[in-house]
C-alpha cells in the first residue's frame, strides 16, 4: 500500500495496515484545542491547527501517534482473539 512519499520515521518495521484511517482526536500543542482528524492527516508532513491555523509538524504528534497505533494493535489483537469488550482505550471507566 503505497500512501505518498511522506519520509516517515520508521515507527515499526512491519507498518501495521488495521483500520485503513480510523479517526482520532489529539491536543493542540499551541492552543490545547482537540483536533479530530483522520490518522493520516496527524501523519502529515505539514498541516495547521483547525483551530488556531498554526503550523504542525508530523513530528509534533509522532510519540502519540506511536502510542496510539500500539494502542490500536493491541485492541485489534483483542478483537482477533473474540474479546467481548469493546471499549475505545481498554478501560472500562472509559467513555
Ligand atoms: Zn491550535
Amino acid at each position: 500500500m503505497a500512501a505518498g512519499s511522506i519520509p516517515t520515521r520508521r515507527l515499526s518495521p512491519e507498518a501495521p495496515t488495521l483500520n485503513n484511517d480510523p479517526k482520532i482526536s489529539l491536543d493542540c500543542p499551541y492552543c490545547e484545542a482537540s483536533i479530530c482528524q483522520s490518522l493520516s492527516w496527524f501523519k502529515k508532513t505539514y498541516a495547521t491547527c483547525p483551530s488556531c491555523d498554526k503550523g504542525l509538524s508530523a513530528g509534533q504528534f509522532e510519540a502519540v501517534i506511536a502510542d496510539l497505533e500500539a494502542a490500536m494493535e493491541a485492541s485489534t489483537d483483542e478483537m482477533v482473539h473474540g474479546k467481548p469488550h469493546g471499549g475505545c482505550c481498554g478501560k472500562t471507566s472509559c467513555g
